[in-house]
């Protein structure tokens, strides 16, 4: 209980104050809405003091007031001070907040401070206002407490206990609320941003798309990821990515409509409900502006940044009804976005969702497929031209699924690569292929197939050190075929570890040449003996003169530059023929023969084709 200091009270009004510090007390104990709590002081305080009427104010951070309680003043009144600017001259309340010290105005007609103010009060027969600052406990001042009486007057010593009593209650509801508020904030809202965050999203979310689905507008979740925001972060530091963050939840929130829902719901993602989507159009539109906001350059203050955004978009009804639902598909489209080249947007459609479950699954059959002992390499001959003999086998990955079968790599390998189980997979890979070579003729090498990202791992060169000692392979046998989707010239660690490997005696291919990525301007800059012609390109060959060129061309090239060169994927009788001609050294593919387990190879099999005999170009 508060003091009362009550000198100059009668008992009915010491009475009177104990019940309404008791009955304000009691509301905050019971987390009331603090407008009524207020109210309901101000009319008890008008019962102590009979003609007087009082009203409080909040005064926000900018210093602008806003009516929170005044039940005996006219709405419009109280309306119309809404926003109004604390200043010296702005009426007893403004005055008050503005000075932190109570003002008294004995005569509002006559009363500078309420020249602009007199016109609103007048008529409400409102003669005198003296109104008192309310402070925080950190001396801020957040509103202001007013007695307005109906004659040109002062207070009386009773008014002031009053108003006393009345002020530290206030004081006490004020921080509540901040209070409150600040909790409030910190349970849905992110603090970095200043949007909604996840829990908000799905509580308010949920009832947004029920009542578009209801309504038959219809909505859509679209879920955005900004597609090089760790590379931001962790070039630029924290505060720098924290700054992008609150600019992009800034510019979609510009974006958005009225009743639409923004959110940051992971570290680079953020959500936002469209919550009128009546048609794809809308969707497209609203997706469209969305990437529109994204592209000009964010300000870090140290630097100016691009950011790339997917989106992901799932609607309502048509994917689902409730949220979600609705998110989940959202997310399938937003990975297939970024899976398909990121910087664009993609609606989610059925395919996606069993794409990925079946991926899902390999990923899972994956994780104990090495220890199991699943996998098993098969060989592809390779063949030298000029001597025709097999010079060398490519070691290729099978993996033999107890449910499926057979399974060939393409099917599986970007999984085991997006799951970080490629480094276990590619060990595995070496040391069988090293191992391996030991069964074949010691005159022939073996191929091993590696990506970028097993390059990238510091130590691979080690790896294959380890390999070759653990078999007792000559280094000269061994042949490293690297994918030409490997971003190779411009990327330091990767040369230096081709380097390492060189080092030691192993050889270095460059495969699918002339195809997608592989390009004749990194030849000079790369460490490789061989170059592969991609099947694609030799295929071509047979029957475009242009392509024909190209290979020829490229073999040329090569060998100014001391690089042998093997075609691969070579079917027909003609392409070899016409390879043979081009100067190719060396050929491999189905019309010499398919890959097959090491087995097929050893002596006493047959060495070439699938049970045939050599094709007759080679004889
Ligand atoms: P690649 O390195 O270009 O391998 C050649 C692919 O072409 C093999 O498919 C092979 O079976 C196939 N092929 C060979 N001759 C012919 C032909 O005459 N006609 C046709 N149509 N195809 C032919 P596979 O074994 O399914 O391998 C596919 C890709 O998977 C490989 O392409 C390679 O990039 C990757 N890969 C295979 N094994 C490994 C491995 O052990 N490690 C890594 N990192 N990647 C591997
Ligand atoms: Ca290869
Ligand atoms: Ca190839």
């Amino acid at each position: 209980m508060l003091e009362l200091d009550c000198e100059n009270c009668s008992n009915v009004t010491v009475q009177g104050l104990r019940a309404l510090q008791h009955g304000v007390l009691e509301r905050l104990a019971c987390g009331g809405p603090l407008r009524e709590t207020m109210n309901e002081l101000c009319r008890r305080a008008e019962r102590l003091a009979p003609a007087v009427i009082c009203s409080v104010l909040t005064v926000d951070r900018e210093g602008r007031l806003h009516p929170l309680a005044g039940p005996s003043l006219p709405d419009h009144y109280s309306m119309s001070l809404d926003g109004m600017r604390m200043g010296p001259d702005a009426g007893s309340c403004g005055a008050a907040a503005y000075f932190g010290e109570p003002v008294e105005v004995t005569d509002i007609e006559h009363d500078p401070r309420w020249a602009d103010f007199r016109a609103l009060a007048l008529p409400l027969g409102l003669r005198a206002c003296w109104s008192s600052p309310i402070r925080a406990s950190d001396d801020r001042v957040v509103g202001t407490f007013a007695f307005y009486y109906p004659s040109c007057r002062g207070a009386s010593p009773l008014d002031r206990t009053i108003v006393e009593t009345c002020v530290h209650l206030c004081a006490i509801a004020l921080e509540q609320e901040e209070r409150k508020e600040r909790i409030h904030r910190l349970a849905y809202f992110d603090a970095v941003t200043g949007v909604a965050n996840r829990a908000s999203m799905e509580q308010h979310g949920e009832t947004t798309v029920a009542a578009a689905v209801a309504n038959g507008f219809g909505a859509a979740i679209h879920c955005v990821d900004l597609d090089n925001f760790k590379e931001i972060n962790d070039t630029l530091g924290h505060r720098a990515g924290d700054i992008l963050l609150r600019s992009v939840g800034e510019r979609i929130a510009a974006i958005v409509n009225k009743g639409d829902i923004v959110a940051r719901i992971g570290g680079d993602e953020f959500a936002m409900v469209q919550s009128h989507a009546a048609s794809a159009a809308d969707v497209v539109g609203f997706a469209t502006r969305l990437m529109e906001a994204m592209a000009a350059p964010f300000d870090l203050e140290e630097a100016m940044a691009t950011v790339g955004v997917s989106v992901g978009i799932a609607r309502a009804p048509k994917d689902g009804y409730d949220l979600r639902t609705l998110m989940r598909k959202a997310d399938f489209a937003l990975y297939e976005a970024k899976s398909s080249g990121r910087g664009h947007f993609r609606f989610f459609d059925p395919e996606i969702e069993s794409r990925i479950a079946a991926n899902r699954r390999i990923w899972q059959d994956l994780k104990q497929a090495v220890a199991a002992g699943e996998f098993e390499l098969h060989f592809q001959p390779i063949v030298a031209l000029g001597v025709t003999r097999v010079c060398g086998y490519e070691a290729l990955l099978r993996w033999r699924h107890p449910r499926d079968g057979l399974r060939t790599p393409e099917d599986f390998l970007p999984v085991a690569t997006k799951a970080g189980l490629l480094y276990e997979i590619g060990a595995w890979i070496l040391n069988e292929a090293c191992a391996s070579a030991a069964a074949l003729p010691p005159d022939t090498r073996v191929s091993v197939n590696v990506t970028q990202v097993q390059l990238e791992k510091t130590g691979f060169a080690d790896d294959v050190a380890a390999a070759l000692a653990a078999s007792r392979m000559d280094p000269s046998r061994l042949e490293i075929e690297i994918a030409g989707s490997v971003r190779l010239a411009d990327n330091a660690e990767i040369l230096d570890c081709l380097t390492a490997i060189r080092a030691q005696g192993v050889s270095v291919a460059l495969d699918d040449f002339g195809v997608g990525g592989s390009a004749l301007a990194h030849l000079h800059a790369l460490p490789v003996n061989r170059i592969k012609i991609g099947r694609p390109l030799a295929q071509q060959a047979q029957s475009s003169p242009r392509a024909a060129t190209i290979v020829q061309t490229i073999i040329d090239l090569a060998h100014e530059l001391g690089i042998t060169t093997t075609a691969e994927g070579v079917e027909t009788d003609t392409q070899l023929r016409m390879l043979g001609q081009f100067g190719c050294d060396e050929v491999q593919g189905f019309v010499i023969s398919p890959p097959r387990p090491l087995s097929a190879f050893l002596d006493g099999a047959e060495t070439i084709g699938g049970g045939a005999h050599p094709p007759s170009s080679l004889a």
